[in-house]
């Protein structure tokens, strides 16, 4: 499987950590239930098809993406820069900006 780096291009996935479901996102602090806490912890969901994962870019540029990969087949739809670059290409590093 190859992944298509916004910054550094096709790469083998040996360079990418996975870092897990990338729908997951953590309850407010603020919130007192624990049971959201816990299921954001530890339940997680087993797709079938399409699914939005997090992978690291570990052994090239270390940023974090987001990657749409059909869990059957493994093919990979999209792939974005996710946390601080997320959705501005022109703020990635290289780019000119
Ligand atoms: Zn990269």
């Amino acid at each position: 499987m190859r992944i298509h780096c916004p910054c550094c291009g096709p790469r083998g996935v040996a360079e990418f950590s996975y870092g897990g479901d990338g729908t997951i996102r953590r309850p407010d602090l603020a919130v007192t239930d624990t049971d959201a806490h816990v299921a954001y912890v530890y339940e997680r969901e087993n797709p079938r098809g399409p699914h939005v994962e997090l992978w690291h870019h570990i052994g090239g540029c270390r940023h974090w993406l987001r990657v749409t990969r059909d869990t059957l087949t493994h093919e990979i739809s999209s792939v974005e820069m996710a946390g601080r670059f997320a959705g501005d290409a022109a703020r990635m590093p290289g780019a000119g900006a």
